[in-house]
């Protein structure tokens, strides 16, 4: 089985975001700590929060806050500045240090972010020295070696996770390449393959309808193989492009006003042969009305003929497969259900993924299902699936009767 490779999105979307609401919850966290706390000055935290509420403002007009370098030189004075008057070690001002490290490690390289704590560690060690705000003793060293420690790992920390980020950015950005190169290729692939096989079955029809002049038993079972073999290559091509159509985005609908009765007609047509030649029975329950709905018809049609043949292809020799159609307020419900092999449970959830092909297949490429869905997404309906092994499946698509902002 084939399965499609997922291509993960940049991680980093909001880290900014997210560093802000933290930088809030820090600062709330102090506000609480010295409300509880009356020794605890409060006027710090009120200070730090008017102070970020600025950085906030002005972050759209001034230039140098934008800059995570600018920010981190910015914070470093005005934050020592407050430890220096407001208590040295005491202040807590010096967990908004914390922050400023993580937003410059995540513009920097690990070296300069590296200098840069060092230095941010001095100026820290140098102000809560300097503000001779307590007997500096034993304690007080470990109290702020330990806080120079988490700066570090801070620093260090944010900074692997940034080159991990930017990894993970290049690897995505170079798989939606890949992607997109596969994608042009089998568009290509897939267009230069339509004329000739075009061209060839024109002549395989020309040959058995006699043109040229009639054939023999055996000419005529060679050419009648040939035409079978060329029916199912393009196919094969015509999904390969609607594949691609669909990836690029390149697949519009021929949006017009039909009776889906009409569609429902043409697809049953097609099948049927199909359904004879295993002494199917296939049953077709007609909207006793007209059924109007703004849809693409051939589209529509494609669609159908996948269900009625898939319906025909999983039900044994003898065996029966109807389609349905109700009236299901805005939308027109769509079912096709046979009496075949079912489906196991743990399959259902792949069944429309591309190139799925369950355990019971026969042949193809596991396509088929996964366009009919984009079809059928594409005119703003639904597809889903109910089935139980031995029972039988049931296909339903809900299609809307208007689909909102088409043209006639
Ligand atoms: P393909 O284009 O190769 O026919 P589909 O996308 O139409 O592939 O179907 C994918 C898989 O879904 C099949 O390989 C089969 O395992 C399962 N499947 C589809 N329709 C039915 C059904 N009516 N009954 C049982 N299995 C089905």
């Amino acid at each position: 089985m084939f399965k499609r490779p997922l291509i993960s999105a940049p991680l980093s979307i909001g880290v900014d975001k997210l560093l802000a609401v933290l930088r809030w919850a820090a600062i709330g966290v102090i506000l609480l700590l010295s409300w509880l706390n009356p020794e605890r000055p409060t006027h710090i935290a009120l200070i730090l929060a008017a102070y970020n509420g600025l950085v906030e403002v002005a972050k759209t007009r001034v230039r140098l806050l934008q800059s995570p370098r600018g920010l981190f030189a910015v914070d470093t004075a005005v934050v020592s500045l407050l430890i220096f008057w407001g208590g040295g070690l005491d202040s807590p001002a010096y967990i908004i240090y914390y922050f400023s490290v993580i937003t410059l490690a995540l513009d920097l390289s690990l070296v300069e972010a590296t200098m840069a704590t060092v230095a941010l560690g001095l100026v820290y060690a140098g102000t809560s020295i300097a503000s001779g705000g307590l007997p500096w003793d034993i304690a007080n060293s470990e109290r702020l070696a330990g806080r120079l420690s988490i700066l570090f790992i801070i620093s260090l920390v944010s900074s692997l996770l940034k080159k991990e980020l930017e990894l993970e950015r290049t690897l995505a950005a170079r798989l939606k390449e890949l992607e997109q190169m596969k994608t042009g290729f089998l568009s290509t692939v897939s267009h230069e393959l339509k004329t000739p096989l075009t061209t060839i079955k024109a002549s395989a029809e020309l040959l058995l309808a006699g043109g040229p002049g009639p054939l023999n038993p055996t000419q005529e079972r060679l050419t009648r193989n040939m035409a079978r073999n060329i029916e199912r290559l393009s196919a094969l091509v015509g999904d390969l492009l609607d594949m691609a159509r669909l990836d690029e985005g390149k697949l519009s609908l021929n949006l017009q006003r039909v009776d889906l009765n009409e569609a429902i007609r043409d697809a049953a047509a097609a099948v049927a042969p199909l359904a004879e030649s295993r002494g199917q029975r296939m049953r077709v329950n007609y909207y006793p009305d007209p059924a109007p709905v703004v849809a693409d018809r051939r589209r529509v049609e494609q669609v159908l003929i996948n269900l009625l043949s898939n319906a025909h292809k999983f039900t044994p020799p003898g065996g029966h497969f109807a389609l349905e159609v109700h009236e299901a307020g805005p939308n027109w419900l769509v079912s096709v259900s046979d009496n075949g092999l079912g489906i196991p449970r743990d399959e259902l959830e792949h069944i429309f993924d591309r190139f799925y092909r369950g355990t019971e297949h026969k042949g193809g490429t596991g396509l088929g299902l996964s366009i009919a869905k984009s079809l059928i997404e594409l005119h703003g309906g639904k597809i889903w699936v109910e089935s139980r092994v031995g029972k039988g499946s049931t296909f339903s698509v809900s299609l809307p009767k208007e689909l909102p902002g088409a043209y006639e």
